[in-house]
């Protein structure tokens, strides 16, 4: 391979699409290269299944599509797909879709997930499937049932979850692009911890057909990549109603998000919510979203005092319904009509007690338990509709912020990532995701853009949310952002 192919991991996804496009580097030679340095970091654990000869045929066929004249700025580019998007097999042909457990290990899909689809019509070309936490349970990536993903900048660190596999592969050049999903913070949260750029759309915005589904009204699929450019333009791609195949989706034509980048952000009302800089946030990740804000400023937006007093209840309401929507959804895994199966079975009560036990992990039986207990009759007004009715009010909270202001503006997390193993305690997982869950449950876009460095050199995401639909907005205050600085250029060293 010549001199100029060896560095294409160091390029956005829109530079190695318009290198491709140029005919200056072929999609074949591209994926190559990615899969060669897919080989070289194992030891992170970032992938859960590649194939080189399924990757290449894609290749080729982009490369043909180029010869025949078709243009469009992801055409041949490499990426994955976190392991909770269903991908197509023929026969035994395609990569696996487990969703991180053992309970789907070796599962071929007879179909592809919408967002699979969509990026495969882009003719963007699949390196394989990230791993990740069980199920998308999780916030450091420990809960995958085959292997933990390490943080590229210190493998003695987690990389952030549940999308950690797909932020620590667009981190060390594996990927320029991934897919992610964000129920409660799965693609804001790695993002943070790995100096990447993700975004999670409107809730409803790209289709959860063919997500392998962990909370319903809160699951929706994303893109992480190195900044915003990439991810306006990836984000383009997965978006758009899916009526027919999922009934959440909205009803809202597809948007070039990339169009209105470059737009000034003079006068943009960035609201700073008291509650995200309270005394759990630690001072390193406050003062890299400090020196933030003032960028911000500096480009001509202008910081409004804003509150959010509901947040800590954030974590009581979503530990509510997302395990209560888990509990329902997974009850899909009987041993019956997909994936693990329990061998010989007494009787059917057997059957499911063993295919379930053994194919689940603790975290994903845990929540399957809080889940079943909130919705039981006696419980249910006591819990699950109290957090119906306080998931309201976070949602009232926002819509009176947004009068205020235009972008909320504030950390994605209270630290940088911990130590692999040093948060034994779901509880204190759990607290780790107050400043993601707001957004979360109130449906509304964020992103986490890299801001600077805190402890012990790790980096510190910057978290903007928008109201629904406002996506371009943030993609591009973000943009301007990284005009500005040079944060998400910085790589870790290996
Ligand atoms: N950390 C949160 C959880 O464990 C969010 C996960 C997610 O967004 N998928 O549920």
């Amino acid at each position: 391979m010549s001199e100029l192919h060896t560095e294409l991991h160091t390029l956005s996804a829109l530079q190695l699409g318009a290198k491709i496009a140029a005919k200056e580097v072929s999609s074949v030679e591209a994926a190559q290269h990615f899969l060669t340095r897919i080989k070289a970091h194992e030891n992170l654990g970032a992938f859960l299944a590649v194939d080189d000869e399924l990757t290449l045929a894609q290749a080729r066929a982009a490369d043909a599509r180029i010869a025949a004249g078709e243009r469009g700025s992801l055409l041949g580019v490499p990426m994955a797909h976190k392991d909770i998007f269903a991908t197509r097999c023929d026969g035994n042909l395609g990569w696996p879709t487990t969703a991180g457990s053992k309970m789907l290990a070796g599962y071929h899909s007879s179909f592809d997930s919408t967002v699979v689809k969509k990026i495969k019509d882009s003719g963007a070309v699949c390196l394989g499937k990230l791993n990740c936490d069980e199920f998308a349970m999780g916030s450091s990536n420990e809960n995958s049932a085959f292997k933990p993903v390490r943080n590229p900048w210190d493998a003695s660190r987690i990389p952030g979850g549940s999308s950690g596999g797909s932020a620590a592969a667009v981190a060390s050049g594996l990927a320029p692009f991934v897919t992610g999903t964000d129920t409660g913070g799965s693609i804001r949260q790695p993002a943070s911890f790995c100096g990447i750029t993700g975004i999670k759309p409107t809730y409803g915005r790209a289709s959860r057909y063919g997500m392998v589904a962990f909370a319903s009204s809160l699951d929706q699929a994303g893109i992480m990549s190195r900044d915003a450019a990439d991810a306006a333009a990836a984000l383009s791609a997965i978006c758009g109603p899916d009526l027919d195949r999922d009934s959440t989706s909205l009803d809202v034509p597809a948007e070039d998000f990339s169009r209105h980048l470059g737009r000034s952000i003079e006068g943009l009302r960035i609201g700073v919510p008291k509650e995200f800089f309270g005394a759990g946030l630690s001072e390193d990740v406050r003062a890299a979203v400090e020196a933030a804000l003032a960028q911000l400023e500096k480009l001509g937006a202008k910081r409004v005092p804003i509150e959010l007093p509901r947040t800590e209840l954030s974590i009581p309401v979503y530990y509510i319904i997302a395990p209560a929507e888990a509990s329902s959804n997974l009850s899909r895994f009987d041993g019956v009509k997909f994936g693990h199966r329990a061998a010989d079975p007494k009787d059917l009560l057997d059957l499911y007690k063993r295919t379930r036990a053994e194919g689940f992990g603790d975290e994903v039986k845990r929540r399957i338990m809080i889940g079943a207990y909130v919705l039981s009759h006696g419980y249910y007004d006591a819990y699950y509709v109290k957090a119906q009715q306080i998931r309201r009010l976070i949602a009232d909270d926002f819509q009176r912020a947004f009068t205020q202001c235009d972008v909320i503006a504030g950390p994605v997390a209270p630290t940088v990532a911990w130590k692999l193993g040093e948060k034994s305690d779901p509880v204190a997982n759990y607290l780790a995701d107050i400043f993601t869950l707001p957004g979360s449950l109130a449906g509304l876009p964020g992103m986490s853009i890299p801001c600077g460095f805190g402890e012990a050199n790790m980096p510190v995401g910057l978290q903007l949310l928008g109201n629904h639909l406002q996506e371009s907005l943030l993609l591009n205050a973000a943009h301007q952002f990284q005009l500005a600085t040079d944060w998400h250029l910085k790589r870790p060293a290996a």
